[in-house]
């Protein structure tokens, strides 16, 4: 009776805990899993150049940093740019014999960008260029001695990296300087809105590679650095309708606005959307800017199919390109010689031998010869380039008005590539005020919300000068990352 009993009581005991276990296995199931916060002063979202840099100007200032990055890979357009850095730089300048002033650059980017941008914001640039360009140099980034005139820059006062890898030192220098002071970078880490209480962004709703939501609360403040929006057609055609999909683009797959798409949610004023650049340096086969030598902008002509100049090479990028749409297949040829041919690595990293085999770069002992071989009229371009060395000789450029006539086209081996019209850029963004704060539709700044990079507008104008997007990156960047750390 007693072990009857017994093993009633135990069966008993049983099903009340296997009911317990499916009641609550029950109710785990309906209740939606609890998102994951994690808390810190400031939040940056994008590591990019501009983010990356926030990060590091933060760190300095005393606050604990999160970064989140959507893409698997820390870098965005910054590490596949082609590094060049405007600055005015006397110490490197005078050694060239080269004349500039902040001045210049101040008339040169305003004028450039049709006077659409912000003067204020184009005096901070123009003004802590160098210093941020030193600022990098502290951290261990080597610039080369010799500045040059990167296509669209209209003046020889851009840098590029000593070791030719391009946006990549950039990157690698930025984030061992922002691990090295606590910053935890957090990629698969996708940014999907704002959070705001009483009119003021205290934080970031995020999802990970799982799907899962993720809460990021900010005490001091949240950093949007993400980048453009060239390679979100639908959004680009919103704001300019002839960039359309059969237009490629030089960019990563992740510059999609998503930064512009969340300030505008909370009320952030956007600023010049319709201002959208597109490069005549497009490789044929997918618009990057990789596949060809990528020479000084006074070492190189462009001629059309037919072998002749239709453009000042050292015009700004938006009139290159327009004059590329009207020749034949808006295909052009970059024609340079051996003086040019990179002793190391391309600035796009590249070996320029391997260019050569996989046909990316045609090369010839001749004129007539490589006419021949990119299937141009011999006599045209043979002409052309007779035409082109007299006007170096002369320093006058009759024909277009180049100005920055460096060499002539006269030694053996030389060297054509093919290029056609890609998106590079979009100048439009976030509307930020000198301490990079976000402003809003009422013309005031949105507290807590800073923004600095190519996610902002106002600094480039209607047209971006070749080299100053990344002294904008680095220069607000750390305006953004202090401001953030300051709570200003
Ligand atoms: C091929 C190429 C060559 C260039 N060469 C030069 C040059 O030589 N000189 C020059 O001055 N400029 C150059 N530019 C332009 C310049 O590189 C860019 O304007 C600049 O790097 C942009 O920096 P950024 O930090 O604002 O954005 P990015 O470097 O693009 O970084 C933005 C980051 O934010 C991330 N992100 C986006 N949305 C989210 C989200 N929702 N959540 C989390 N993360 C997100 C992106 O994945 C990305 O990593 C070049 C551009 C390209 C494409």
């Amino acid at each position: 009776m007693r072990q009857r009993y017994r093993v009633f009581a135990l069966g008993l005991i049983l099903v009340l805990l296997l009911s317990i276990a499916g009641c609550q296995s029950s109710t785990l199931q309906q209740e939606k899993p609890q998102s994951k916060v994690e808390e810190t002063d400031v939040v940056v979202i994008g590591a990019g150049g501009a983010g990356l840099a926030a990060a590091v100007s933060a760190a300095e200032n005393g606050a604990k940093v999160i970064v989140l990055e959507k893409m698997p890979m820390v870098g965005g357009n910054t590490i596949r740019s082609g590094g060049a850095y405007n600055a005015v730089d006397p110490e490197r300048q005078k050694k060239q014999g080269i004349e500039d002033s902040i001045e210049k650059h101040f008339q040169q980017t305003l004028e450039g960008g049709d006077y659409k941008a912000k003067p204020e914001l184009v005096r901070v640039l123009v003004e802590n260029a160098l210093d941020g360009l030193h600022w990098l140099e502290s951290m261990g980034m080597k610039f080369k001695d010799e500045v040059y005139t990167v296509l669209g820059a209209l003046w020889p006062r851009s840098h590029s990296p000593a070791d030719n890898d391009a946006g990549f030192s950039y990157i690698e220098t930025l984030r061992k300087a922002a691990e090295e002071k606590g910053v935890k970078i957090l990629v698969e880490t996708k940014a999907e809105e704002l959070i705001m209480e009483n009119g003021r962004v205290v934080g970031v709703k995020a999802t990970n590679a799982e799907g899962e939501e993720l809460i990021f609360k900010a005490r001091k403040g949240v950093v949007l650095a993400t980048g453009g929006f060239a390679a979100n057609v639908e959004m680009r055609m919103k704001y300019n309708e002839n960039l359309g999909p059969e237009i490629p683009t030089t960019n990563h797959p992740g510059a999609t606005g998503d930064g512009i798409v969340m300030a505008e949610k909370v009320g952030a004023n956007l600023i010049g959307m319709e201002y959208i650049q597109l490069l005549p340096m497009g490789d044929p086969e997918d618009g990057s800017l990789t596949g060809w030598l990528a020479p000084g902008v006074e070492q190189m002509i462009f001629v059309n199919k037919e072998g002749k100049r239709f453009v000042a090479e050292d015009a700004r990028r938006d009139v290159m390109t327009n004059a590329l749409f009207k020749q034949p297949d808006a295909l052009m040829y970059v024609i340079s010689d051996h003086k040019s041919f990179p002793k190391g690595k391309t600035s796009f990293n590249e070996d320029p031998n391997d260019l050569i085999a996989k046909g990316k770069v045609i090369k010839a002992d001749t004129i007539e010869e490589l006419a021949r071989k990119i299937n141009v009229p011999p006599e045209n371009l043979k002409a052309t380039v007779e035409k082109y060395n007299k006007a170096v000789e002369q320093n006058k450029d009759e024909e277009f008005g180049k100005k920055l006539l460096g060499f002539k086209i006269d030694t053996p081996p030389f060297y054509a590539s093919a290029r056609k019209p890609t998106v590079h850029h979009t100048m439009g963004g976030v509307e930020i005020d000198t301490k990079a704060r976000v402003i809003g539709k009422d013309g005031k700044p949105i507290p807590g919300l800073y923004a600095a990079g190519e996610v902002t507008g106002g600094i480039h104008g209607a047209n971006r000068l070749g080299g100053n997007a990344l002294a904008d990156v680095i220069v607000f960047g750390r305006i953004a990352g202090e401001s953030a750390a300051k709570g200003e």
